[in-house]
């Protein structure tokens, strides 16, 4: 078989490209791989539907026509490797599509810690539509689950537990929760928030091993502490770039799949995009994954107009974390950790925002951080072109809102 374009997932980046591709192209064939089966769903909706807020036929986002109607040719396959040279790949390590070019839109997957006994029924992972399916039976009040690490996921886990009467044990190694997403304040204001919920939240605590016992239930045994029974146990520690099956070809990887600022690998005619790409941000890195949704779409969207022949640069992604949890709303942008250098602006608490902090360099907003109300995501929705501006302001922070209303207004005419 033969294709002009083929895209390997059939998640955010790889339709965004897609549709793309067909809004620019109506003659071009388009075909797309995918080692899930089914229609395209998305992964940010699973703990909604745990949380019994979505129905689980919410999850999809395209329908049964969508193939068709579009005109794409749809595989169902994991993709084993791939010839840049011979320009081909093979699918299921039997049969092989060759292309005119290719996005790599295959996103990442559960990191798997070497913890003794991770590898039992009843031990998951929250990441796919089938992880999903597997854990809904286990969502029932009255149940014990141990959720191994603190991250995003994992905490929108545990609250979807919570949230169904689940008695719920978080475990974490780090002496603090979620690094990626929020600073240490906003750390210590959500944690003690979770455990106003009766979470047993536990940091700077390893995990030694998931002892199944003859009922079924685990013992989670701890290094100098007591183990934690449990019914089932939920594994976030992490995520690795989906790249096993570019062994042998001559794609560079450093982490994730390295691409320039049109979402070109180092092989002409070979793209990337979403979870599995490293590359450019706002702030001028040249090789960086934020895996995030928005950013997955933006990627496959220039990853496509490149395809096409557009030249047109990707301004770079600007990570963006936005949740409810807990009755709270976690939120966060840009450098936020306030590194040194960095002016720290704290938005009084009178302003009714909950804990917010906006960081500056040199007169430049890099970055935000919120743990507090839904009311203060007017404010970062404004902050967001002005991070990516670069450009040097003047705002009085004690009346942001205001400030960046006039400015939002500037950048845009
Ligand atoms: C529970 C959960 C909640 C999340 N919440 C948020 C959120 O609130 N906000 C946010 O911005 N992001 C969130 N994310 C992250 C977001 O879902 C990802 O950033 C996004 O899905 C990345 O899209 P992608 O297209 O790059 O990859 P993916 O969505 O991971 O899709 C990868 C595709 O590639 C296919 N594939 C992989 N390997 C192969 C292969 N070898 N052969 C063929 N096909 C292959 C897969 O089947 C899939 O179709 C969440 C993720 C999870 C799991």
């Amino acid at each position: 078989m033969k294709t002009d374009v083929l895209i390997i997932g059939n998640s955010a980046a790889g339709l965004s490209a897609a549709e793309t591709i067909r809004k620019h192209d109506k003659t071009k064939s388009v075909t797309i791989v995918s080692s899930e089966g089914g229609n395209a769903y998305s992964r940010v909706l699973l703990p909604y539907i745990l949380r019994g807020k979505l129905k689980e036929e919410n999850v999809f986002i395209r329908d049964n026509n969508y193939y068709q109607s579009n005109d794409f040719d749809y595989i169902e396959g994991k993709v084993t490797s791939i010839n840049n040279k011979e320009k081909n790949i093979t699918i299921d390590n039997n049969y092989s599509v060759n292309y005119e070019s290719l996005l790599i839109a295959t996103g990442s997957s559960p990191i798997k810690p070497p913890i003794p006994g991770i590898d039992q029924d009843g031990v998951y992972h929250m990441w796919t539509k089938s992880d999903m399916e597997a854990l809904i039976p286990h969502f029932q009040s009255g149940k014990r689950v141990a959720v191994i690490g603190s991250g995003f996921v994992s905490l929108q886990a545990a609250w979807a537990a919570v949230s169904k009467g689940l008695q719920v044990t978080v475990i974490e190694l780090a002496n603090r929760i979620m690094p990626s997403v929020i600073d240490n304040k906003g750390a210590e204001i959500l944690s003690e928030k979770i455990r106003s919920f009766d979470v047993d939240l536990r940091t700077e605590t390893m995990t030694n091993a998931i002892e199944k016992q003859p009922d079924g239930s685990f013992l989670i045994q701890l290094k100098g502490q007591e183990p934690v029974a449990a019914d089932f146990v939920i594994v976030g520690t992490g995520v690795r770039p989906n790249t096993g099956f570019l062994a042998g070809s001559d794609i560079t990887v450093d982490r994730g799949i390295c691409v320039d600022e049109f979402m070109q690998t180092n092989v002409e005619g070979i793209y990337a995009a979403g979870d599995v790409a490293a590359g450019p941000t706002s702030f001028g890195d040249p090789h960086q994954i934020h895996a995030l949704w928005p950013t997955a779409i933006e990627m496959g969207k220039f990853a496509a107009l490149n395809m096409l022949g557009k030249k047109i640069p990707y301004e770079g992604s600007l990570n963006m974390n936005v949740t409810q949890m807990y009755d709270l709303t976690v939120a966060s942008m840009g450098n936020f950790a306030d590194e040194s250098g960095d002016e720290v602006h704290l938005i009084p608490e009178s302003q009714g925002m909950g804990y917010m902090k906006v960081c500056s360099r040199e007169h430049r907003i890099v970055g935000a951080c919120l743990v507090g109300k839904t009311s203060a995501m007017i404010i970062f929705g404004m902050l967001r072109p002005v991070i990516r501006q670069h450009k040097q302001v003047t705002v009085d922070y004690m009346n942001l809102e205001r400030d960046l209303q006039k400015l939002t207004y500037g950048l845009m005419h």
